[in-house]
């Protein structure tokens, strides 16, 4: 069973045990536009101690630049290289584990975030905002074909999901198996206004189904990611915890790593559905706000 921390002495020791943190963030920094109480103060602390933080989360609908406008505009310090999007680890992957070729595009569907750290790798691209309007009628479906250009399908969070986007990236893949099948994430859900609504695993179920293919996915609770974030950062796992409010990603994710794992309470779990969920994390809080020794 998971640890609470409260003591002054166990909170001491566990930061001391640790030299980087990697933060999930909705839930955990912030909850929407809101900041979580004290969660400056504590990253400006653990700053001070010389820990190197690094902010890890799932949503591709930004990329780093327009996160870190985000922090700005919270009064979060936070710099370009301490932000990890899954948007990011997906082009960083495409640039640097599949060494995509030049010649190459990749088809998106997804936001801004994607195709702006598609661009800042040196990716070409298409899809997005391009196909944002549907086909008019079937009798455009016809003009759908394979495209040899294509080398690589990635999915993420589209506001504008259509079934032009769905088709194109169908057929691509169905039409070529050398075509790399991507997924910046695959949560089914995600959590707004104290709702939840149909998040990217949603809309990469509808993809994937019918192709019978499996995509490569590269967040939380996925390995891919945190495969990126060790080889750019050299981290030591042993030294390092994941810190998150989602059971199935975010702790999932540190313990598949070899991480440590601290849940806080501040997000989707509460303690109740941590004493009935088989993932437990080494330690939880009430929130990230109350790690001040
Ligand atoms: N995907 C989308 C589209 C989201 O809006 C969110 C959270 O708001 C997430 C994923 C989950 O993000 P995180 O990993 O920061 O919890
Ligand atoms: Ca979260």
């Amino acid at each position: 069973m998971a640890k609470e921390l409260n003591s002054k002495e166990e909170i001491e020791a566990f930061i001391d045990s640790i030299d980087t943190f990697l933060l999930d963030c909705d839930g955990v920094i912030w909850s929407g536009n809101h900041v979580i109480d004290g969660v400056q103060e504590v990253l400006d602390l653990l700053r001070a101690k010389g820990k190197r933080l690094l902010f890890v989360t799932n949503n591709s609908t930004k990329s780093r630049a327009a996160y870190l406008k985000k922090f700005a505009s919270l009064h979060i310090n936070a710099s370009v290289d301490e932000i990890f999007g899954s948007s990011y680890a997906a082009a960083y992957y495409i640039a640097n584990v599949l060494n995509f070729p030049k010649d190459k595009k990749v088809y998106v569907i997804g936001m801004s975030g994607i195709r702006e750290e598609l661009a800042s790798e040196g990716i070409r691209y298409a899809g997005a905002e391009d196909d944002n309007e549907n086909l008019a009628d079937m009798s455009l479906m016809s003009s759908i074909h394979p495209d040899p250009e294509i080398g690589a399908v990635l999915l993420g969070f589209d506001l504008n999901i259509n079934y032009k986007k769905l088709a194109k990236a169908f057929t691509y893949l169905h039409a070529d198996d050398q075509c790399h099948f991507l997924a910046t994430n695959s949560d089914l859900t995600f959590p707004a206004g104290g709702t939840v609504y149909p998040g990217t695993g949603a809309l990469l179920a509808a993809l994937a189904a019918p192709l019978e293919r499996k995509p490569l996915v590269l967040g939380k609770p996925h390995q891919p990611m945190l495969d990126v974030i060790v080889a750019k950062y050299h981290l030591n796992k042993d030294r390092t915890c994941m810190i998150g409010d989602r059971l199935d990603t975010d702790i999932e994710f540190g313990k598949k790593g070899g991480l440590k794992t601290l849940l806080v309470m501040t997000g989707v779990t509460n303690p109740d559905k941590l004493k009935r969920s088989p993932i437990q994390p080494d330690c939880y809080i009430s929130s990230l706000g109350w790690l001040r020794p």
